[in-house]
Parts: C-alpha cells; sequence; structure tokens
C-alpha cells in the first residue's frame, strides 16, 4: 500500500488592488473647461472627447478638436523658435474624455462626428481605438504620423 505524503499547497493570494497605478505629472494635466473658447477656432468647447490643450511654460492654449490642435501646432511649432520646444500637448481620450499626454495616445481618423469635422479622435486604449475605427470605417494612426515630436528629447 503506498501512501501519500500530501503536501499541503499555500496559494499566495496578493493583493493586487493594492497595486495603485496613478503617478501624478509633475507640471500637472491641463483642464480645458466646457464654454473655453478654442484659441484656433474660437468657438466653445462643448464636448470634452475631442479636447485638446498645449502648454508652453504656464500659458495654455485649449483646443475644442484634435483639428484646431493641428492648425494651431503647424503654424506656431517652427522649429527656429526655441520656446516651442519646451511645448507639451494634451489630448482628450475620446472613451473618458480625460487628458492625457498626446504621447501615450493613439488617433483614429474614422467617421466620427468631431467638432471641426475631421473625424479625428484619440484614445489611451489601443484595443478601444481598434474597435471604433473598425466599427466606423477607419484606421488607427500613432500620434507621430499627425503631430511631430513637440519636445526636444536630445
Ligand atoms: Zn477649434
Amino acid at each position: 500500500m503506498k501512501r501519500r505524503t500530501g503536501r499541503g499547497r499555500t496559494l499566495l493570494l496578493l493583493p493586487i488592488l493594492m497595486l495603485a497605478h496613478g503617478c501624478g505629472t509633475p507640471g500637472g494635466t491641463p483642464r480645458v473647461a466646457p464654454g473655453t473658447l478654442c484659441v484656433t477656432c474660437g468657438m466653445e468647447v462643448r464636448d470634452a472627447r475631442y479636447a485638446g490643450a498645449s502648454v508652453e511654460g504656464r500659458s495654455v492654449r485649449p483646443y475644442d478638436s484634435i483639428e484646431c490642435a493641428l492648425r494651431d501646432l503647424s503654424t506656431t511649432n517652427e522649429p527656429s523658435t526655441p520656446r516651442a520646444r519646451a511645448r507639451s500637448l494634451y489630448l482628450a481620450d475620446y472613451a473618458t474624455g480625460a487628458l492625457h499626454r498626446s504621447d501615450s495616445l493613439w488617433i483614429v481618423h474614422a467617421d466620427i462626428a468631431s467638432p471641426m469635422g475631421g473625424g479625428l479622435a484619440a484614445f489611451l486604449d489601443r484595443a478601444e481605438a481598434a474597435r471604433v475605427a473598425d466599427a466606423r470605417e477607419g484606421r488607427v494612426m500613432p500620434i507621430d504620423s499627425l503631430f511631430p515630436p513637440l519636445e526636444a528629447t536630445p
């Protein structure tokens, strides 16, 4: 007769909930309140899902849409301007309406009713971006394809 020596298994259940995942940005993420005027087109920010802002020192330039951010930065972000290098861009995550640094986002160009009609929206989650792009006959683009890197990274 064989005897088994059952070895007790110990399950170490780690409290995963303890893994807090929020690290704040030192400079702080700008806020674009509804009703703020877009610096590019002068219209009010109505839908937080499309909003954005560029930050340069203490100056914040709010946008009602990604299209307006594009237009503003393409006209003011001249390489010869040293100030431009200190600028950073924040865009809203379409899913939540919260602003995030643009380099953490994906851009979807699709049949989306964005304020300026360009069909652009930004997403923090690439899978969500792909889902919306699929559903609305669009495509996912890396942010760099739209906005060249704004900050000098020597
Ligand atoms: Zn605008």
